[in-house]
Protein backbone atom coordinates (compact mmCIF):
# COMPACT_ATOMS: atom_id res chain seq x y z
CA UNK A 1 0.00 0.00 0.00
CA UNK A 2 2.17 3.04 -1.05
CA UNK A 3 5.38 1.47 0.03
CA UNK A 4 7.23 3.08 -2.95
CA UNK A 5 5.48 6.12 -3.19
CA UNK A 6 6.88 9.36 -4.10
CA UNK A 7 7.26 11.97 -1.53
CA UNK A 8 7.29 15.39 -2.57
CA UNK A 9 9.39 18.08 -0.56
CA UNK A 10 6.61 21.41 0.30
CA UNK A 11 9.72 23.11 0.99
CA UNK A 12 11.71 22.75 -1.32
CA UNK A 13 10.25 20.48 -4.27
CA UNK A 14 12.86 17.49 -4.11
CA UNK A 15 10.66 14.56 -4.76
CA UNK A 16 12.11 11.15 -3.40
CA UNK A 17 11.08 7.67 -2.76
CA UNK A 18 9.89 7.37 0.72
CA UNK A 19 11.94 4.88 2.98
CA UNK A 20 10.51 3.64 6.10
CA UNK A 21 10.50 5.93 8.74
CA UNK A 22 11.79 8.83 7.17
CA UNK A 23 10.04 11.87 8.10
CA UNK A 24 12.25 14.20 6.88
CA UNK A 25 13.75 15.37 3.34
CA UNK A 26 17.02 14.39 2.49
CA UNK A 27 17.62 17.65 0.97
CA UNK A 28 16.37 20.35 3.12
CA UNK A 29 15.41 18.30 6.17
CA UNK A 30 11.92 19.74 6.42
CA UNK A 31 9.24 17.91 7.21
CA UNK A 32 6.57 18.87 5.59
CA UNK A 33 5.79 16.44 3.23
CA UNK A 34 3.45 14.98 0.74
CA UNK A 35 3.00 11.83 -1.64
CA UNK A 36 3.48 12.99 -4.97
CA UNK A 37 0.38 11.65 -6.05
CA UNK A 38 -1.52 13.91 -3.76
CA UNK A 39 0.75 17.09 -5.00
CA UNK A 40 -0.43 16.04 -8.74
CA UNK A 41 -4.07 17.30 -9.33
CA UNK A 42 -5.73 15.59 -6.49
CA UNK A 43 -8.00 18.98 -6.18
CA UNK A 44 -9.39 19.03 -9.80
CA UNK A 45 -10.73 15.44 -9.18
CA UNK A 46 -12.46 16.49 -6.24
CA UNK A 47 -13.93 19.02 -7.63
CA UNK A 48 -15.11 17.22 -10.44
CA UNK A 49 -16.90 14.79 -7.60
CA UNK A 50 -17.99 17.61 -6.10
CA UNK A 51 -19.54 18.84 -9.27
CA UNK A 52 -21.12 15.48 -10.13
CA UNK A 53 -23.00 15.13 -7.18
CA UNK A 54 -24.31 18.24 -6.43
CA UNK A 55 -24.95 19.27 -10.30
CA UNK A 56 -28.79 20.37 -9.69
CA UNK A 57 -27.93 22.02 -7.02
CA UNK A 58 -24.52 23.50 -9.51
CA UNK A 59 -27.52 24.25 -11.70
CA UNK A 60 -29.90 26.25 -9.39
CA UNK A 61 -26.95 28.50 -7.61
CA UNK A 62 -24.17 28.67 -9.99
CA UNK A 63 -23.44 32.49 -10.15
CA UNK A 64 -23.36 32.83 -13.94
CA UNK A 65 -26.25 31.52 -14.87
CA UNK A 66 -28.42 32.93 -11.85
CA UNK A 67 -30.91 34.88 -13.71
CA UNK A 68 -31.26 33.77 -17.92
CA UNK A 69 -32.08 29.79 -16.45
CA UNK A 70 -35.10 30.63 -14.40
CA UNK A 71 -38.36 32.34 -16.32
CA UNK A 72 -40.66 31.65 -13.70
CA UNK A 73 -39.99 32.99 -9.67
CA UNK A 74 -43.66 31.60 -8.63
CA UNK A 75 -42.77 27.70 -8.41
CA UNK A 76 -39.97 28.39 -7.05
CA UNK A 77 -38.95 27.77 -3.26
CA UNK A 78 -38.09 31.00 -1.39
CA UNK A 79 -34.19 29.97 -0.39
CA UNK A 80 -34.02 29.88 -4.38
CA UNK A 81 -35.35 33.04 -4.70
CA UNK A 82 -32.93 34.54 -2.12
CA UNK A 83 -30.08 33.55 -4.70
CA UNK A 84 -31.30 36.02 -7.02
CA UNK A 85 -28.87 38.88 -7.05
CA UNK A 86 -25.90 37.16 -8.15
CA UNK A 87 -23.83 38.56 -9.97
CA UNK A 88 -23.87 38.59 -14.18
CA UNK A 89 -20.77 39.01 -16.66
CA UNK A 90 -23.22 41.82 -18.46
CA UNK A 91 -22.34 43.82 -15.21
CA UNK A 92 -19.29 42.15 -13.85
CA UNK A 93 -17.46 41.09 -17.07
CA UNK A 94 -14.14 38.96 -15.82
CA UNK A 95 -16.73 37.14 -13.60
CA UNK A 96 -16.34 33.71 -16.38
CA UNK A 97 -12.86 34.30 -16.29
CA UNK A 98 -12.12 34.84 -13.16
CA UNK A 99 -14.54 31.40 -11.84
CA UNK A 100 -12.00 29.73 -14.81
CA UNK A 101 -9.13 31.27 -13.12
CA UNK A 102 -10.46 29.83 -9.59
CA UNK A 103 -10.68 26.47 -10.75
CA UNK A 104 -7.84 26.37 -12.57
CA UNK A 105 -5.68 27.88 -9.28
CA UNK A 106 -7.90 24.77 -7.04
CA UNK A 107 -6.28 21.96 -9.25
CA UNK A 108 -2.58 23.09 -8.84
CA UNK A 109 -3.12 23.89 -5.46
CA UNK A 110 -0.20 21.90 -4.03
CA UNK A 111 2.20 22.56 -6.93
CA UNK A 112 2.58 25.92 -6.43
CA UNK A 113 3.02 25.91 -2.44
CA UNK A 114 5.44 26.44 -0.97
CA UNK A 115 6.56 26.18 2.90
CA UNK A 116 9.38 28.69 4.00
CA UNK A 117 10.78 27.47 7.24
CA UNK A 118 14.33 29.45 7.78
CA UNK A 119 15.87 32.51 6.15
CA UNK A 120 18.11 30.57 3.64
CA UNK A 121 17.49 30.43 -0.16
CA UNK A 122 13.99 30.01 -0.67
CA UNK A 123 13.42 32.71 1.85
CA UNK A 124 15.15 34.99 -0.32
CA UNK A 125 13.75 33.65 -3.38
CA UNK A 126 10.33 34.15 -1.79
CA UNK A 127 10.86 37.49 -0.56
CA UNK A 128 12.53 38.43 -4.23
CA UNK A 129 9.24 37.50 -5.97
CA UNK A 130 6.91 38.83 -3.27
CA UNK A 131 9.04 42.51 -4.22
CA UNK A 132 8.53 42.43 -7.82
CA UNK A 133 4.57 41.77 -7.99
CA UNK A 134 2.03 45.11 -7.92
CA UNK A 135 -0.17 42.81 -6.22
CA UNK A 136 0.04 39.93 -3.50
CA UNK A 137 -2.52 38.53 -1.32
CA UNK A 138 -1.99 38.03 2.50
CA UNK A 139 -3.51 36.25 5.38
CA UNK A 140 -2.18 35.32 8.77
CA UNK A 141 -3.09 31.92 10.77
CA UNK A 142 -2.56 31.81 14.75
CA UNK A 143 -4.66 29.60 17.68
CA UNK A 144 -7.06 31.76 17.55
CA UNK A 145 -5.86 35.13 16.10
CA UNK A 146 -5.78 38.14 18.28
CA UNK A 147 -3.11 41.02 19.61
CA UNK A 148 -1.95 37.93 22.36
CA UNK A 149 -2.12 35.41 20.81
CA UNK A 150 1.25 34.63 18.61
CA UNK A 151 0.61 34.57 14.51
CA UNK A 152 2.12 30.75 13.10
CA UNK A 153 1.55 30.98 9.54
CA UNK A 154 1.87 33.79 7.26
CA UNK A 155 0.43 33.22 3.56
CA UNK A 156 1.64 35.27 1.05
CA UNK A 157 0.48 34.58 -2.72
CA UNK A 158 1.80 35.99 -5.71
CA UNK A 159 -0.47 35.67 -9.16
CA UNK A 160 1.86 32.27 -9.17
CA UNK A 161 2.94 31.23 -6.16
CA UNK A 162 1.97 30.75 -2.62
CA UNK A 163 4.61 31.05 0.14
CA UNK A 164 3.28 30.04 3.67
CA UNK A 165 5.79 31.35 6.12
CA UNK A 166 5.88 29.34 9.01
CA UNK A 167 6.22 31.64 11.52
CA UNK A 168 6.70 29.30 14.34
CA UNK A 169 9.71 28.38 13.09
CA UNK A 170 10.86 31.63 11.45
CA UNK A 171 9.95 33.84 14.73
CA UNK A 172 11.34 37.08 14.82
CA UNK A 173 13.71 36.10 11.99
CA UNK A 174 11.12 36.70 8.95
CA UNK A 175 10.53 40.43 10.27
CA UNK A 176 13.33 42.46 12.06
CA UNK A 177 16.78 40.37 12.19
CA UNK A 178 17.08 40.43 8.44
CA UNK A 179 15.01 43.78 7.98
CA UNK A 180 17.79 45.56 10.75
CA UNK A 181 20.59 43.69 8.99
CA UNK A 182 19.51 45.72 5.60
CA UNK A 183 18.53 42.74 4.09
CA UNK A 184 14.93 42.71 2.89
CA UNK A 185 12.24 40.97 4.77
CA UNK A 186 8.62 40.23 5.29
CA UNK A 187 8.63 43.87 7.06
CA UNK A 188 9.66 45.37 3.88
CA UNK A 189 7.08 43.47 1.74
CA UNK A 190 4.08 44.51 4.20
CA UNK A 191 4.79 47.81 4.98
CA UNK A 192 5.58 48.74 1.08
CA UNK A 193 2.39 50.90 -0.29
CA UNK A 194 3.19 49.82 -3.71
CA UNK A 195 2.37 46.60 -3.27
CA UNK A 196 -1.44 46.20 -2.91
CA UNK A 197 -2.31 43.41 -0.76
CA UNK A 198 -5.48 41.68 -1.05
CA UNK A 199 -6.67 40.68 2.35
CA UNK A 200 -10.23 39.28 3.61
CA UNK A 201 -10.90 41.41 6.68
CA UNK A 202 -7.80 42.45 7.51
CA UNK A 203 -8.58 43.98 11.74
CA UNK A 204 -7.32 40.95 12.96
CA UNK A 205 -4.47 40.66 11.04
CA UNK A 206 -3.27 44.01 11.26
CA UNK A 207 -3.70 44.42 14.65
CA UNK A 208 -1.84 40.70 15.55
CA UNK A 209 0.81 41.76 13.11
CA UNK A 210 1.23 45.27 14.62
CA UNK A 211 1.75 44.42 17.88
CA UNK A 212 3.58 41.46 17.40
CA UNK A 213 5.59 42.19 14.97
CA UNK A 214 6.24 45.71 14.67
CA UNK A 215 4.35 45.49 11.02
CA UNK A 216 2.37 48.37 10.08
CA UNK A 217 0.50 46.87 6.76
CA UNK A 218 -0.11 49.37 4.09
CA UNK A 219 -1.47 49.48 0.47
CA UNK A 220 -4.33 47.08 1.95
CA UNK A 221 -7.55 46.43 -0.24
CA UNK A 222 -10.23 44.56 1.68
CA UNK A 223 -12.06 42.06 -0.42
CA UNK A 224 -14.39 41.14 2.25
CA UNK A 225 -15.23 45.33 1.73
CA UNK A 226 -15.00 45.42 -2.27
CA UNK A 227 -18.01 42.28 -2.26
CA UNK A 228 -19.77 44.96 -0.71
CA UNK A 229 -19.22 47.65 -2.75
CA UNK A 230 -19.86 45.29 -5.37
CA UNK A 231 -22.96 44.06 -3.59
CA UNK A 232 -24.16 47.63 -3.38
CA UNK A 233 -23.67 48.01 -6.80
CA UNK A 234 -26.67 45.58 -8.24
CA UNK A 235 -28.92 47.35 -5.94
CA UNK A 236 -28.59 45.09 -2.74
CA UNK A 237 -29.27 46.48 1.10
CA UNK A 238 -26.22 44.71 2.97
CA UNK A 239 -25.95 44.59 6.09
CA UNK A 240 -24.19 42.18 6.73
CA UNK A 241 -20.53 40.63 5.28
CA UNK A 242 -19.89 37.80 3.80
CA UNK A 243 -17.55 35.25 5.36
CA UNK A 244 -15.08 33.88 2.89
CA UNK A 245 -16.61 30.98 1.85
CA UNK A 246 -20.30 33.02 0.92
CA UNK A 247 -18.20 35.22 -0.58
CA UNK A 248 -16.56 32.82 -3.17
CA UNK A 249 -19.36 30.92 -3.53
CA UNK A 250 -21.16 34.27 -4.68
CA UNK A 251 -18.37 34.93 -6.59
CA UNK A 252 -16.37 32.25 -8.23
CA UNK A 253 -19.82 29.60 -8.11
CA UNK A 254 -20.17 26.91 -5.58
CA UNK A 255 -19.09 24.34 -8.46
CA UNK A 256 -15.96 26.06 -9.05
CA UNK A 257 -14.76 26.57 -5.25
CA UNK A 258 -15.93 22.80 -4.30
CA UNK A 259 -12.55 21.39 -3.64
CA UNK A 260 -11.74 24.21 -1.25
CA UNK A 261 -15.31 23.67 0.71
CA UNK A 262 -14.32 20.26 1.35
CA UNK A 263 -11.20 21.20 2.94
CA UNK A 264 -12.78 24.16 4.73
CA UNK A 265 -15.18 21.75 5.97
CA UNK A 266 -12.68 19.03 7.51
CA UNK A 267 -10.65 21.69 8.75
CA UNK A 268 -13.79 23.19 10.56
CA UNK A 269 -14.67 19.70 11.87
CA UNK A 270 -11.50 19.52 13.45
CA UNK A 271 -11.44 22.86 14.74
CA UNK A 272 -14.88 22.02 16.35
CA UNK A 273 -13.53 19.20 17.98
CA UNK A 274 -10.29 20.84 19.21
CA UNK A 275 -11.47 24.45 19.77
CA UNK A 276 -10.05 27.16 18.19
CA UNK A 277 -7.42 26.30 15.08
CA UNK A 278 -5.17 24.41 17.38
CA UNK A 279 -3.83 22.75 14.29
CA UNK A 280 -2.69 26.11 13.69
CA UNK A 281 -0.13 25.38 16.92
CA UNK A 282 0.97 21.65 15.44
CA UNK A 283 4.26 20.69 12.78
CA UNK A 284 4.60 19.84 10.65
CA UNK A 285 1.62 20.99 9.43
CA UNK A 286 -1.17 18.61 7.92
CA UNK A 287 -2.20 19.04 4.79
CA UNK A 288 -5.51 19.68 4.94
CA UNK A 289 -4.29 23.26 7.05
CA UNK A 290 -1.53 23.41 3.88
CA UNK A 291 -4.80 23.55 1.10
CA UNK A 292 -6.72 25.44 3.21
CA UNK A 293 -4.06 28.05 4.04
CA UNK A 294 -3.29 28.57 0.03
CA UNK A 295 -6.56 28.39 -0.85
CA UNK A 296 -7.43 31.45 1.55
CA UNK A 297 -5.27 33.59 -0.15
CA UNK A 298 -5.35 32.38 -3.28
CA UNK A 299 -8.61 32.72 -4.00
CA UNK A 300 -8.84 36.33 -3.24
CA UNK A 301 -7.43 36.95 -7.22
CA UNK A 302 -9.95 35.94 -8.93
CA UNK A 303 -12.69 37.47 -6.20
CA UNK A 304 -10.76 40.77 -6.63
CA UNK A 305 -10.86 40.36 -10.52
CA UNK A 306 -14.73 39.86 -11.02
CA UNK A 307 -15.70 42.46 -8.59
CA UNK A 308 -13.09 44.87 -9.91
CA UNK A 309 -14.33 44.28 -13.70
CA UNK A 310 -17.78 46.42 -12.14
CA UNK A 311 -16.28 48.56 -10.03
CA UNK A 312 -15.86 52.40 -11.18
CA UNK A 313 -12.23 53.86 -10.20
CA UNK A 314 -14.45 56.33 -7.35
CA UNK A 315 -15.74 52.70 -5.57
CA UNK A 316 -12.54 51.41 -5.94
CA UNK A 317 -10.95 54.26 -3.99
CA UNK A 318 -13.61 54.30 -1.50
CA UNK A 319 -13.24 50.87 -1.02
CA UNK A 320 -9.48 52.10 0.02
CA UNK A 321 -9.86 54.43 2.50
CA UNK A 322 -12.59 51.68 4.35
CA UNK A 323 -9.75 49.44 3.96
CA UNK A 324 -7.21 51.39 5.35
CA UNK A 325 -9.70 52.22 8.35
CA UNK A 326 -10.10 48.38 8.89
CA UNK A 327 -6.17 48.36 9.42
CA UNK A 328 -6.31 50.67 12.05
CA UNK A 329 -9.53 49.23 13.38
CA UNK A 330 -8.29 46.95 16.13
CA UNK A 331 -4.69 47.89 16.02
CA UNK A 332 -5.19 51.25 17.44
CA UNK A 333 -7.79 50.36 19.93
CA UNK A 334 -5.81 50.82 23.46
CA UNK A 335 -6.92 47.73 25.10
CA UNK A 336 -6.84 44.90 22.90
CA UNK A 337 -10.14 43.00 21.46
CA UNK A 338 -10.93 40.25 23.90
CA UNK A 339 -9.89 36.84 21.91
CA UNK A 340 -12.27 33.92 20.81
CA UNK A 341 -15.03 36.42 21.64
CA UNK A 342 -17.70 36.60 19.01
CA UNK A 343 -18.80 40.22 18.40
CA UNK A 344 -22.09 41.05 16.68
CA UNK A 345 -20.74 44.44 15.65
CA UNK A 346 -17.73 42.98 13.91
CA UNK A 347 -19.93 41.49 10.92
CA UNK A 348 -21.92 44.80 10.36
CA UNK A 349 -21.37 45.95 7.17
CA UNK A 350 -20.08 49.15 7.06
CA UNK A 351 -21.14 52.81 4.88
CA UNK A 352 -18.26 54.12 2.89
ZN1 LIG B 1 13.16 19.57 1.02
Amino acid sequence: MGKKAKVHCLACHHVFKKKWGEQKCPQCSSETLVDEQDSKPPVAKSVEIKVGDSLLDTLASDTSSAGSLHPSDGDRPLKKQKREGMPTSSQFPALLEAQQASKDILSRLMKIVTVVENTGKMFEFAINDIEKSDVIAVDCEAVCLSRTNAITLIQVATKSHVYLFDIMKLKGNAFEAAHDAGRRSLKGCLENPGITKLLFDCRRDSDSLFHQHDVSLKGVVDVQLLSVAAQRLMGQTVDRVDGFMKCSKRWLGRANVGGALGVKDRVGAQNNDEGNGALWGRRPLDMDAIRYAAADVLLLFPIQMAICSGLKEDMLRRVQEASECRVAEYRDMIKALPQGVHDETASVAPSF
